[in-house]
């Protein structure tokens, strides 16, 4: 029987994190000011603060990583011009084609490879020639970390480099950039090197209510600010949010390691369980495969045992800073306890 007092176990998406106590202080105790005359100290502290530890001139504070990507592509492209992505990138598949919508940009999405990049020789070939029947491409466009998969070191230096080896200008969607850094235990200026603008998220494993923040060269950001009022993204006392961005930043990086060994371990216990096939996680989301004729019975006794995830034939399993390692023992006890009654029915 479920016990109702228990607490829920959310291993949906790692956007579900409840700001701590500590991090509601900061935002309590935040100063505020009308952040579209640039008035909020506290998001102009967490813009420099956050271009300073990314290593770039200038950032920009936003209410969500959809708009910073956005804001990124319609200031590094125009009308008529294209930029290079993956075919799996959450810019392409998962922001409602607003690049196109409300850029006018033509994205050119390229197949990604098993571990999340794109062929070196595939980006060459799609890079269009000066010709008047083409659209003009200007940007190539990379994600990491990209489906639970960090992108090698040496892979990001050899697809930037080629990019502005052909005049393209490079922007990361990194809204799980900091897992990327701290699974290969480098500087969060060395994960984003070779990049002219990044994009960050403070809302998923750094455990921030709302924001992104998009950062780049100072006059890039200047530019960029324009389209963010045009998006309705000009926010006023925000420094509320700001100070929940920056006390993510200041506290919520290195600890992603134990979201990372906490997703190891639920990958480790769920591959006991044969009717499973369990993927090999990186960072701190990993895939599944569960017989489709489980996943409906699967999907109620996560429910009444208070886990919620979203069971499906590929299922993606999350962890984050509101999942603990009890928390994963309990889960793998919950699917155990399931598939050792389950027939195959
Ligand atoms: C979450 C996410 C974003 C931005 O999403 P918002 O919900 O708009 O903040 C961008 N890229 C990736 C890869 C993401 O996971």
């Amino acid at each position: 029987m479920s016990d109702m007092n228990q607490k829920w176990i959310d291993l949906r998406s790692d956007t579900v994190t409840q700001p701590s106590e500590a991090m509601r202080a900061a935002m309590a105790g935040a100063s505020v000011g009308d952040d579209v005359y640039a008035d909020d100290p506290s998001v102009n502290n967490l813009q420099e603060y956050a271009a300073e530890l990314f290593g770039f001139e200038a950032g920009m504070f936003a209410p969500s990583g959809t708009q910073t990507n956005l804001i990124a592509l319609m200031t590094h492209c125009g009308r008529g011009d294209e930029y290079l992505v993956g075919q799996e990138a959450h810019t392409y598949k998962y922001e409602g084609g607003g690049a196109a919508v409300l850029g006018s940009i033509q994205p050119q999405p390229i197949i990604n490879q098993a571990d999340g990049s794109i062929l070196l020789s595939d980006i060459e070939a799609y890079i269009k020639p000066d010709d008047m029947h083409f659209a003009r491409t200007r940007l190539l466009a990379l994600e990491n970390t990209i489906g639970g998969r960090v992108l090698p070191q040496a892979y990001v230096k050899a697809a930037t480099d080629l990019a502005h080896s052909k005049g393209l200008a490079t922007h990361l969607d990194g809204a799980r950039i900091a897992n990327a850094a701290v699974k290969n235990g480098v500087s969060l200026r060395e994960a984003v090197q070779g990049f002219d603008t990044v994009s960050v998220c403070l809302s998923k494993g750094l455990g921030a209510p709302v924001g992104s923040v998009l950062l780049g060269p100072k006059a890039f950001i200047e530019q960029g600010k324009r389209w963010r009022k045009m998006l309705g993204g000009g926010m006023r006392q925000a420094g509320v949010l700001a100070a929940a961005a920056q006390y993510a930043l200041e506290n919520n990086v290195q600890r992603l390691a134990e979201d990372h060994d906490n997703a190891a371990a639920l990958a480790q216990g769920l591959s006991q369980i044969a009717a499973l096939n369990v993927g090999t996680p990186q960072t701190n989301i990993f895939w599944l495969d569960i017989p489709a004729a489980a996943c409906e019975p699967l999907r109620q006794a996560l429910a009444r045992a208070r886990i919620r995830a979203s069971i499906g034939p590929r299922t993606r399993l999350v962890t984050h800073l509101d999942v603990s390692a009890a928390d994963v023992a309990r889960t793998v006890e919950v699917f155990t306890a399931f598939f050792a009654d389950w027939r195959g029915e």
